[in-house]
């Protein structure tokens, strides 16, 4: 049994209320059935929320559906106004949202408050783009008629988030998408619905129109999209997560040939080549690989390094290491956050298990710490067996990996056997030597002397197992659209008669 509300039932998670409900056209809808969101820092659970079923994902695709022509016809300018007016809602509750995102995914305070910057870059940059779309005029080349194109939204849109940037995903997702015009059904991820909630509500609370954003949560994702992937009227899903679910939201997308946008997993390297600046690189090296306590798509999960400036790397990548706080991230002092959820630091454990079974030497960390909380010590390995399963799989774990090669070649073959292809990162002083081990690398993004690059200006995206399409950048908005061509009949001479 529903019920539908204009006034959502909430939780007050750090005296931040929060609307719990399901968002179905412009209206927040209970459920029967809810689920609990936990404090990965204590295990406590921080509220509970509405538990959405198949027929509640169907009727917010009705919704999106019913509102998409409307949508689609609102002028540019004033699309772009809602954005404005969305905006500002959002960055007056900054420090609520990230108080939220802290609170249910264990990201330190300082993370959250950067996601949510970042997060905004793009809701302006997709704000930018609406009144800047444009089309080409041509003449046929046979002449007699002449060749426009335009651009028109692809439709109702699926979208789909993981939990580890609960903000950044859905900004960069809707905000493309309704820049677009086309509406959407936002699925979020069951550890993290509650910062989706507050971002959904900003946009609610902006004027958008009932059935252009509608929100589900859900502890059964698999039939709950299933349904809407069948569904003929669904023209779109953009999916960011693992490639396992990717692959099989892709098999689901085939038989209605449902437009769709990857971001999947990574298994990015991080190569230091013999000239690099070691204390930049190993600064960069440790952000990269322990931001989101390792639980990052494009954390570097191989670092390879020059065996000439090995041992001084090593040295001060593990000094740093050992250097950094993990705790609670309302702490202002801690570096690193909890694992998501106790599932998830067992499987951190075997991780670990798994690497003393292969010529690795534990050079720090290895441990959970005991407490209420899901953390584990920073830990890192020098492996010198690379053939093993382990060192070509997304580790998705505070764990660094640390590889010796005898030259950029080698580093560039090891970096490229994998299925994935999401972030890569080369240091080096010599320009030349970087563009040419940056072309080399058959990655979708690659960092230059710096282990962090996401950027609203940028298509964020990767090859291989690790997607298809770009969010961001002049591309990341015509993921939500479609090149439309109108052959236009001209009687030149008629005209001129
Ligand atoms: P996940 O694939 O388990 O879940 C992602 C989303 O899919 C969640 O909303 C989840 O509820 C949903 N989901 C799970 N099973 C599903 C199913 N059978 N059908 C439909 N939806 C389903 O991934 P995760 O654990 O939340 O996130 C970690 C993964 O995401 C890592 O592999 C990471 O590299 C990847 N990731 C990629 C990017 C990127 O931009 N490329 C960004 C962040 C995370």
């Amino acid at each position: 049994m529903t019920s539908a509300t204009a006034q959502s039932r909430s939780v007050r998670v750090r005296d931040h209320e929060v609307p719990t409900a399901l968002f179905i056209d412009g209206r927040w809808v209970e459920t029967d059935a809810v689920f609990p969101v936990r404090d990965p820092a204590t295990g406590a659970v921080l509220g509970e929320v509405a538990d959405g079923t198949p027929q509640h994902a169907l009727q917010a695709l009705d919704a999106a559906v019913a509102a998409q022509a409307e949508w689609r016809a609102v002028a540019p300018r004033r699309r772009a106004d809602l954005f404005a007016r969305a905006d500002s809602i959002l960055r007056s509750r900054a420090e609520s949202i990230a108080a939220v995102m802290t609170a249910e995914s264990g990201k330190p305070l300082a993370e959250a408050r950067a996601e949510f910057s970042l997060s905004m870059d793009f809701f302006q940059w997709y704000t930018e783009q609406i009144a800047h779309l444009h089309g080409t005029f041509a003449e046929g080349s046979r002449g007699g008629y002449r060749v426009v194109s335009t651009h028109q939204p692809v439709g109702p849109a699926l979208l789909i988030t993981p939990w580890n940037f609960p903000l950044l995903m859905i900004a960069r997702k809707a905000g493309a998408a309704l820049a677009a015009g086309c509406t959407v059904v936002v699925k979020t991820a069951q550890e993290t619905p509650l910062t989706c909630a507050l971002f959904v509500q900003a946009l609610v609370d902006a004027g958008f129109p009932d059935g252009v954003v509608n929100l589900v949560h859900t502890t059964r994702s698999a039939p709950l999209s299933a349904a809407v992937m069948a569904d003929d009227r669904l023209r779109k899903v953009s999916f960011t997560g693992s490639t396992e679910v990717g692959a099989r939201l892709l098999s689901q997308a085939a038989p209605g040939i449902v437009n769709a946008a990857m971001e999947l997993g990574g298994d990015g390297p991080l190569i230091v080549l013999d000239d690099a600046d070691l204390e930049l690189a190993a600064e960069q090296a440790v952000i990269c690989k322990f931001r989101n306590a390792g639980q990052a798509c494009v954390a570097a999960n191989r670092i390879i390094v020059h065996e000439s400036v090995a041992d001084a790397f090593t040295e001060r990548f593990v000094a740093l290491t050992r250097a950094l706080k993990v705790g609670n991230g309302f702490d202002e002092t801690t570096d690193i956050g909890p694992i998501i959820s106790a599932r998830q630091r067992d499987a951190v454990s075997g991780l670990v298990k798994e690497f003393g079974q292969i010529d690795a030497e534990l050079l720090t960390g290895g441990h959970e710490i005991p407490g209420d909380g899901y953390f584990f010590e920073p830990t890192v390995f020098a492996v010198k067996d690379r053939d093993n399963p382990i060192c070509h799989r997304e580790l998705f774990a505070p764990i660094a990996a640390l590889y010796r090669v005898a030259s950029a070649r080698e580093a560039i073959e090891y970096a490229n056997s994998t299925r994935y292809g999401l972030a890569a990162y080369v240091f080096t002083s010599d320009i030349s030597r970087a563009l040419t081990v940056a072309e080399q690398l058959d990655f979708g993004m690659v960092g230059i002397n710096r282990g962090i690059m996401a950027d609203p200006a940028a298509p964020f995206g990767g090859v291989k197992a690790s997607g298809l399409g770009r969010e961001g950048g002049h591309h990341g908005i015509y993921e939500f659209l479609e090149p439309k061509y109108l052959a236009i009949t001209v009687d030149d001479r008629k005209a001129l008669s």
